[in-house]
């Protein structure tokens, strides 16, 4: 006699629940390829701070090899001057004075801010984890501190890091001089937070960046059977300058070089995991700075390199970014001198993991993966338009900057200016912007004013998340 070891039930239960298993699989999957994303971004760091970008005492080996083996953009550009904006900018692939995301009375948010970037507003993240993406952010977020505007409310998974700048939440009894130039953890009561709890306070800010590696290297660890996309957002460079111990006094540069090296380490870390996990074929490494470099803090801010500017206004320095783009077989090696920014980055890895844009909204974006492929070599973004807060300060196309506002060359925190006349640069042949060609070039004056015009007429007025009291 045959014995029957599962009932016609329990088979049919198996059968189902196997189903359910090959469903939710297909459904996750659904038979596309995605690639996993990790996009670095430090802080107040300048075109001229890597190797690989001219620095002659930084050692960057790590951020260097990036750049041998991705793309190395030279004409790359942040959406803002200063992180709150810049940050939106990135997040959303549209410009800050879209989603309200700069203002007049305050550049960025503040810890007693209530204001963040409202809900209507898509990250990356969330339209990435709409395709099945597991997302983290590691690092500062500065786009709202409140909690209905933390990153757990915006698309991402999870979250290890500060709310908002280092240099903020000073202890009263500490000037702020003093706390930049001689910092101590304990002058700042900066939270650091995992999900929506704070787990630290004062956040102990020299090992700040060996635990966001920690927390990456996990994290990609974790994720690895599922397409991923991790944000490291070092709180780096920005003063208040601390670096671990092992790094700490290291560098010709000093305290910012050693901070610089630190990351750079831990560029390699993440390199490494990835191989490790069998990653590095199926992920792009983006590496990008928020802004120029803080160069009011002197020998504790970074280097423009040949730009003119700095942090807070809207020259090259302030604007012009290092920018690297890795991925092994996916990424042809090189250097691209078109014009990119990282408004175009949302737009971009939705292209690569197969994501719609929603239509109901104006983007800044292009998808740059023709050019990253190698597909292609002439960049699909043509112009820039720069803001300074909420203003139109100026506009590029191709070679061309036309600037209709002045500052000093360290500008923050000081006031713009109106120009008379607007001033034309030719960037190719002129980095620095020393030379107005404006009256040579009369018919490109006014063609560049009619595109700032255009562009003009499609913002929409909405309230500044930053002023709000
Ligand atoms: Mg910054």
């Amino acid at each position: 006699m045959k014995t029957r070891i599962f009932s016609k039930k329990s088979i049919a239960l198996l059968a189902l629940a196997v189903g359910l298993v090959q469903f939710a699989s297909a459904q996750r999957k659904d038979g596309i390829e995605r690639p996993n994303f990790i996009l670095i971004f430090t802080d107040d760091q300048g075109y001229g701070d890597l190797g690989t970008y001219g620095n002659p005492t930084i050692k960057t080996p790590n951020i260097d090899r990036l750049a041998l083996e991705g793309q190395k953009w030279t004409n790359f550009y942040v959406a803002a001057n200063v992180c709150t904006p810049s940050r939106a900018g990135l997040l959303t692939g549209r410009l800050p004075i879209r989603s309200g995301m700069q203002g007049e009375k305050k550049r960025v948010l503040f810890p007693d801010s209530k204001g963040g970037l409202p809900s209507s507003e898509i990250t990356i993240a969330a339209l990435l984890k709409q395709k099945g993406y597991h997302t983290g952010i590691i690092g500062k977020w500065h786009l709202g501190s409140q909690p209905q505007f933390l990153p757990t409310k915006h698309g991402f998974d999870y979250y290890y890091g500060i709310p908002y700048s280092n240099d903020m939440d000073r202890v009263d009894s500490i000037p702020y001089v003093k706390a930049i130039t001689e910092p101590k953890n304990e002058y700042f009561q900066v939270p650091l937070l995992r999900n929506e709890e704070v787990i630290e306070k004062p956040a102990i800010q020299n090992t700040l960046t060996e635990r966001y590696t920690k927390e990456a290297v996990a994290f990609i660890a974790k994720n690895k059977g599922e397409p991923f996309f991790l944000y490291l957002a070092h709180s780096m460079p920005h003063v208040p300058l601390f670096a671990n111990d092992k790094f700490k006094g290291k560098s010709a540069r000093g305290i910012y070089g050693d901070v610089i090296e630190e990351i750079d380490w831990s560029v390699g870390e993440i390199v490494e995991a990835l191989k490790k996990q069998g990653l590095d074929k199926n992920t792009y490494v983006v590496f990008v700075s928020d802004n120029g470099p803080w160069k009011i803090f002197k020998e504790l801010g970074g280097s423009s390199g040949p730009l003119y500017g700095a942090k807070g206004n809207s020259y090259e320095g302030g604007v012009r970014v290092p920018a690297i783009f890795w991925g092994p077989e996916r990424v042809k090696p090189g250097q691209v001198t078109e014009i990119g920014s990282t408004l175009d980055v949302l737009a971009t890895f939705a292209h690569l993991a197969h994501a719609n844009l929603p239509k109901d909204r104006v983007y800044d974006g292009y998808d740059l993966t023709p050019v990253l492929s190698g597909k292609e070599q002439k960049s699909p973004r043509e112009e820039m338009f720069y803001y300074h807060a909420s203003q139109l300060v100026a506009v590029r196309k191709g070679a061309f900057k036309l600037s209709f506002y002045s500052n000093s060359e360290f500008a923050y925190p000081d006031q713009l200016s109106k120009t008379e006349q607007p001033k034309l640069f030719n960037l190719n042949e002129d980095i620095g912007e020393a030379n107005d060609i404006a009256e040579k070039y009369p018919e490109l004056v006014k063609e560049l004013i009619k595109l700032a015009e255009d562009h003009s007429k499609t913002v929409v007025p909405v309230i500044s998340q930053l002023d709000i009291p």
